[in-house]
């Protein structure tokens, strides 16, 4: 019995057994390409034509909507036969028909801008609240879940909710022993919708949030207009520690192979690990050997990774060889590991093209003065906050200290490809261009190895003037900043 059809299509799929997979009966509607040799189609609609012509199965409800209304009047369509399908769905696709128009939408840093999910409304289900518990987060927030009366909603059992934070439970008035009305959507974790007050018990509480961390007994603080209850004890707070190193071990981060969420568990809870730096000891931490006396018996005092069970010799050789490669590491991917909050891997990656190395960045940070780093395109203020208060922590720049004995950080290189004249330049746009959009404007100078600010300054080389352009002319003016036309700096970005 399987949980859901998703579950069963992806866990029949998993299967290492092919003739496993090949007996439960998958069956598939194809909707796109990965890679092609050669694009033999020009719209959507034409690639679904070339994938029946090639005997390849569509969905018949697949449809071209020429207006808003028209892709209203289909999605209400689809909700009324959704029961009748031999198949579950939560929603529907729209996508832009022309592909030359996908291609110039672009992606955001995982999602299509040319694509969008329409889900169907939510499904609910009545349930009783038997606890609430608080769970610590990487960056030490209090997020409080309800453990519910396991329920079914629409085919998915369904036994925690999200309750968001403090002033959530206390605006639901959520309380321990109440029933519920739970709804989820799609993949989103499941809430509370409301409570059912006619069925509270007589001798139901209001819920005290905790002021002290449940993992580390620090207390718990709330800032000033912040809905978040955070754990100070930082570095220090068991909960934080483990979910930081899983951050830093992550894919896009340092992406070690074979250093998986289990294995930082069980590293954490025997102390093998306090903190990502440790990861750039174990192999001589498990090594350590030493002599006992004069007759030079050795004995070995150390970790003894090969002796834990479910390691193996191979195992842990192959481990400490997936940390051996990466103590070179690339600035975006050290920036985006340190977990600061909201700082994902665009911003990381930004921070790294404008100040190249992790000096120049970390002396920046320190200095108290944010003007830079906020005439980056792209940094907002609370992002900026919580740049200069992640590097305002004592603890955070031992830490970094620690790590960077181990890891040498890279200097970022730009593609060594689009060296142009405009490499290293800082452009500034303003007005409205006439050939291209300011996104498109800014991905070309981008490509060209150009910073782009949003603001003018003695560190801008170009201002790029369209129509209508305002202050920021003005100041390239006042600053004596060289002024493009579009058009000039159209033949800049072709210049080698
Ligand atoms: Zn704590």
């Amino acid at each position: 019995m399987f949980a859901n059809p998703r579950n069963a299509a992806a866990g029949s799929l998993r299967q290492l057994d092919p003739q496993i997979t090949a007996e439960r009966k998958l069956s598939l509607w194809a909707y796109t390409w990965g890679e092609v040799s050669e694009q033999m189609w020009q719209t959507q609609e034409e690639f679904f034509a070339k994938l029946e012509q090639w005997g390849f199965p569509i969905n018949p409800l697949n449809k071209v909507c020429h207006s808003v209304a028209e892709i209203e009047q289909n999605f209400n369509h689809i909700m009324e036969v959704r029961s009748s399908l031999t198949y579950d769905i939560d929603g529907v696709v729209y996508k832009v028909n022309d592909i030359n128009l996908q291609e110039r939408l672009g992606f955001l840093t995982r999602t299509p801008r040319w694509a969008v999910a329409h889900k169907f409304p939510a499904e609910q289900a009545l349930t009783r609240v038997q606890n609430i518990r608080i769970q610590v987060g990487r960056t030490g927030a209090l997020t409080p879940v309800a453990d519910l009366e396991p329920v079914n909603i629409g085919g998915v059992m369904v036994a925690h909710a999200t309750l968001h934070n403090e002033d959530e439970i206390k605006r639901k008035d959520i309380r321990i022993g109440d029933m519920v009305v739970v709804q989820r959507a799609g993949d989103v974790i499941p809430q509370i919708v409301e409570v059912k007050l006619s069925e509270r018990p007589a001798d139901s509480q209001p819920f005290a949030f905790p002021t002290i961390c449940p993992e580390c007994g620090a207390h718990a603080v709330r800032e000033e207009n912040q809905a978040i209850r955070r754990c100070s004890g930082g570095l220090t707070c068991p909960a934080q520690v483990k979910e930081r190193i899983k951050h830093f071990v992550s894919k896009e981060a340092f992406d070690i192979v074979g250093f998986g969420d289990k294995v930082v568990e069980e590293f954490c809870r025997d102390g093998i690990l306090h903190d990502p730096a440790d990861i750039f000891t174990l192999e001589e931490r498990n090594q350590k050997v030493e002599a006992l006396d004069l007759f030079s018996v050795a004995q070995n005092d150390g970790l003894r990774l090969e002796e834990r069970e479910g390691w193996g010799t191979l195992s842990v050789k192959r481990m400490f060889k997936a940390i051996r490669e990466r103590k070179k590491m690339a600035l975006n991917r050290f920036i985006f590991a340190l977990g600061i909050p909201l700082i994902g891997t665009t911003t990381a990656l930004l921070l790294a093209k404008n100040f190249i190395s992790f000096d120049a960045l970390q002396k920046e940070m320190t200095a108290k003065d944010m003007t830079k780093l906020l005439s980056i395109d792209g940094i907002g203020k609370e992002m900026a906050m919580e740049l200069e208060a992640f590097f305002a922590e004592e603890h955070n720049l031992n830490i970094i200290k620690k790590l960077r004995t181990y890891v040498q950080v890279e200097e970022y290189i730009q593609d060594e490809e689009v060296t142009t004249v405009l490499s290293d330049k800082t452009i500034v746009f303003t007005g409205t261009l006439e050939h291209m959009t300011r996104f498109e404007a800014k991905a070309l100078a981008q490509k060209c190895g150009a910073k782009v600010a949003g603001s003018v300054s003695a560190h801008t080389d170009y201002v790029v003037v369209g129509a209508d352009a305002g202050s920021k002319a003005k100041k390239a003016e006042e600053l004596g900043v060289k002024m493009l036309s579009e058009e000039e700096f159209v033949q800049l970005t072709q210049k080698a």
